[in-house]
């Protein structure tokens, strides 16, 4: 069985890059300043995805539970995948993309 981990690094984004420091709470999958992601996990952190294209940001929802769920469509293969928002997420574009999903 595959160990679940949590990779938790710094890294420059490949779309806007700046440098994203360590999160420090959760693993640092997405920037906080354009918020793009890339398609490198199948379950959160593992990385074991093949793909490495560039997670594009398209909507946000707001779940009560979890709080602003980023939802993200890959550039190369198209997938479709949802990561939580972090606490120093660039919160103008959080709000701009949920509020062009409910308009
Ligand atoms: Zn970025
Ligand atoms: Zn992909």
């Amino acid at each position: 069985m595959r160990k679940f981990v949590e990779i938790d690094e710094e890294f420059i984004c490949e779309n806007c890059g700046k440098k994203i420091e360590k999160l420090g709470y959760t693993c640092r999958d997405h920037c906080n300043y354009c918020l793009h992601s890339k398609h490198v996990d199948i379950n959160p952190g593992d990385r074991a995805e093949e793909c490495h294209g560039d997670l594009e940001p398209i909507s946000v929802e707001l779940s009560n539970k979890k709080g602003y769920v980023i939802v993200y469509k890959c550039k190369k293969c198209g997938r479709i995948r949802k990561n939580k928002a972090a606490k120093d997420d660039n919160m103008d574009l959080i709000i701009k993309l949920t509020v062009s999903k409910t308009v």
